[in-house]
């Protein structure tokens, strides 16, 4: 998979499959999923995936450690909902600060209830430590006949590219506590709404899903990587970012687009219909009263197109490692290579 190795994540994660044994009764390849999918062999597929927060933490981004458990619990089940799974529960893994640790739990505890509550899912156990930095993993599992399962391939030219709502309050977030001390939006205006039902009301609707946990353009970086399409924007960037991020933008003068290239997502579900089977998507969304969002289309052809213009997802998605991972020159070179 030769344009996947252009991303470093990608190339790290292939290097693990290459270094690690594969399970027989895993579904779909390396880089195909959201969560990875398991054979149960009844007519369903065990779905799982495993999200860490703890880089935030380091670098300053999330500051409050409910904010830690309710994003890890959001990515876990956000992996999920792109794959049309229905969760049994959660795991933790949690590493505590030892020097303020009862605080502390019951802080990343809050989070993670809030965020497991409002997907209607639970935390079936998990595991506790003590260390020098708080560090929040959450594991979620679930199932989906099989047959039904959502994949990142399928997508043909001509498909219709949706978000399941506005995009870019992840990267705001970020923006606002990197440059602006936290003033134009506070950690409790992230919270990423479940879409597992969403999710499971795609299956056989869409022809790809995938999660935005790292930001909008990558997501379509790597469908477009993965399906041999390309994907274009075909609205302006301002149109689809939260009103909330928009505002973020135009008060710290970011290009609109900086919001939706920026690594920090917001765990929305971005997928794919063909255009026969939107019909079929009104008819599902209007049940759960719900909009999505059109936010591009596929052509035939390669990568990613942004006010009719291509938009360089590769150099997007590895600049914060080109930068040192060093967040005011990762700012600077995205704001320059976005405007
Ligand atoms: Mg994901």
């Amino acid at each position: 998979m030769r344009l996947n190795d252009d991303v470093v994540e990608n190339r790290r994660l292939t290097r693990w499959a290459d270094l690690l044994p594969r399970a027989p009764r895993q579904r779909g390849g390396v880089h195909e999923t959201d969560a990875e999918l398991v054979d149960l062999g009844d007519g369903r597929l065990l779905a799982l995936t495993v999200d860490t927060v703890c880089e935030e933490i380091r670098l300053g981004l999330y500051r409050h450690p409910k904010t830690a458990g309710r994003l890890a619990v959001a990515a876990a089940l956000s992996d999920l909902a792109a794959v049309g799974a229905e969760p049994l529960g959660l795991l933790l893994s949690v590493t505590l600060p030892a020097g303020n640790a009862d605080v502390v739990q019951e802080a990343v505890a809050r989070g993670v209830a809030q965020a497991a509550s409002a997907a209607g899912t639970f935390v079936l156990g998990g595991d506790t430590n003590e260390g020098d930095e708080l560090s929040v993993g959450c594991t979620a599992a679930g199932t989906v006949p099989r047959g039904f399962e959502l994949t990142r391939v399928g997508i043909s030219p001509g498909d219709l590219l949706f978000s399941a709502g506005p995009l870019g309050l992840g990267a705001a977030l970020a923006a606002s506590t990197l440059l602006a001390g936290g003033s134009l939006l506070s950690e409790d205006d992230l919270v990423p709404p479940p879409r597992i039902a969403h999710g499971i009301a795609l299956r056989r609707i869409a022809s790809a899903a995938m999660d935005t946990s790292d930001g909008l353009v990558a997501t379509l970086d790597q469908l477009s990587r993965l399906n041999g399409v390309a994907l274009r924007l075909t609205r302006p960037p301002a149109e689809l970012l939260h009103p909330r991020a928009l505002q973020v933008a135009r008060s710290l003068s970011l290009p609109p687009l900086a919001l939706l290239a920026a690594a920090q997502g917001e765990q929305e579900l971005v997928f794919a219909v063909p255009p026969e089977r939107q019909p079929a998507l009104e008819a599902a969304a209007a049940r759960l009263s719900w909009t999505p969002v059109p936010v591009g289309r596929a052509e035939s052809g390669s990568g990613v197109f942004v006010n009719g213009a291509p938009f360089d997802g590769a150099r997007a998605r590895n600049l914060l490692g080109a930068c040192g991972r060093d967040l005011g020159a990762y700012a600077a070179a995205l704001v320059a290579m976005t405007k």
